[in-house]
């Protein structure tokens, strides 16, 4: 925990994390590797696959560590890539 955050929220216990849904367009990639250079939590990898520009799309290694900061979809070039928020039927 950083050093200017002295407590914790009081309401840790209540708030549950949001469950994220990553959805990758894969014949759109370029094969650039900049969502998965990019994640700040190593949620991608790139994959084996050959997509239709025939180049390795990515893959995803754990959706559960995803923070849902669409920082992926931020630095994607192409719009292949966006997360969205778990329905509560799916996620909960
Ligand atoms: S939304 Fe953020 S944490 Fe999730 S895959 Fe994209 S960059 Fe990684
Ligand atoms: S940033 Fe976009 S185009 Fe680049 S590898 Fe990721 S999904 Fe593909």
């Amino acid at each position: 925990m950083p050093e200017r955050i002295k407590h914790k929220p009081l309401d840790i216990d209540k708030v549950k994390p949001l469950k994220a849904e990553i959805h990758i367009i894969t014949d759109q990639c370029k094969g650039c590797g900049y969502c998965i250079q990019f994640c700040p939590k190593q949620v991608l990898e790139e994959s084996e696959e050959i997509n239709a520009r025939g180049v390795h799309p990515p893959k995803i290694v754990d959706e559960s560590k995803c923070i849902i900061c669409s920082f992926c979809t931020a630095v994607c070039p192409d719009f292949a890539i966006y997360t969205t928020e778990k329905k509560c039927a799916e996620g909960c």
